[in-house]
């Protein structure tokens, strides 16, 4: 039997400026916490290459988003990116990594509500070794199912308390869904709302591509994303990739899309902090996209999202 992968853990406690290490293969938390009772709480789950997180304002700048949310009172960024340090550096002094490709790290934040009757939130940063398998699927791509969620895409606004656009402990939905794909034989899930829309995968934000020629005969490439406001959680790496790809002559668009806009799309992609841009191969059974312009557009937009910080 394999043994389980290394984990540090970081605390974030007012005695410790750098966090307080904890042995992550012991328990830690109270029964009473509420991330635990009521999975109230929030958390971002970031990619650390060559020791460096990427992407680490967005994902701090999400966190009191979320925070904001749920009327969560958590530690400031500095703090947090002293625990951050401190933590990936730790688990890099005690597993040097064996070849430059796979060092690759996911670091969590989390912040629970604290334990019931206690006034400060638990707070902490895990540190991993990221899967092998979201870096196969990178190469191999995925294939998705569609799966109601249930929701319109107007209900975010309607009735905020959902937290739709926050990044919450509570997942266990987003994991269910998964799971189903799996039993169906397929790897990801896209979620569509109750009104047709193109929402998210449960992990992960869809993005398509359309390359048409220009007048002149230069190929216009436009990138496109659901709308924002359609009650998914804004991802940082399609901001970030967004960013990228208009500075690189892309055209930008955002929806509203619905199934067919994905079926008649060049390409379509699931992307993510940690499994980065993993290509659509078949929704629902239908191949998605030209296999030569899928495969161009994914090397395109893959450079482009790996150069970024
Ligand atoms: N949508 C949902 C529901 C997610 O859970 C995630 C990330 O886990 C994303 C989108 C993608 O966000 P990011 O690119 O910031 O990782």
């Amino acid at each position: 039997m394999s043994s389980p992968a290394p984990v540090v853990l970081v605390f974030l406690d007012p005695a410790y400026p750098d966090g307080r290490v904890a042995d992550a293969a012991k328990p830690q938390l109270l029964v009473t916490d509420l991330g635990v009772t009521r999975g109230d709480g929030i958390f971002e789950t970031m990619l650390a290459v060559g020791g460096t997180v990427r992407k680490m304002q967005a994902h701090l700048d999400r966190l009191a988003g979320s925070a904001r949310a749920l009327d969560l009172d958590i530690p400031g960024q500095d703090v947090w990116q002293r625990a951050i340090a401190a933590a990936v550096a730790r688990y890099r002094a005690g597993n040097p990594p064996s070849d430059a490709a796979a060092d690759e790290l996911v670091v969590k934040l989390v912040v629970t509500r604290g334990v019931e009757g206690a006034p400060a939130p638990t707070a902490w940063v895990q540190v991993a070794p990221a899967g092998a398998a979201g870096r196969r699927q990178r190469e191999t791509g995925i294939d998705v199912i569609l799966l109601d969620r249930g929701y319109d895409s107007d209900v975010a606004e309607r009735a905020p308390w959902l937290l739709l656009g926050a990044k919450t402990l509570s997942y266990a939905v987003n994991m269910a869904a998964l799971r189903h794909a799996h039993k169906q034989g397929a790897d990801d899930v896209i979620f569509t709302s109750s009104d047709g829309r193109v929402l998210e995968g449960p992990t992960s934000t869809v993005l398509l591509a359309h390359v048409e020629k220009s007048d002149d005969g230069t190929a216009v490439k436009r990138l496109i994303t659901p709308q924002l406001d359609s009650g998914i959680l804004p991802g940082t790496s399609q901001g970030a990739l967004f960013a990228a790809a208009k500075a690189a002559g892309w055209e930008l668009g955002y929806g509203p899309l619905e199934p067919r806009d994905l079926l008649d799309a060049d390409a379509v992609w699931l992307i993510s902090s940690v499994r980065l841009l993993a290509p659509v191969n078949r929704i629902d059974g239908k191949e998605i996209g030209t296999p030569a312009v899928k495969k161009e557009l994914t090397a395109e937009l893959s450079g482009l999202f790996a150069g970024i910080q």
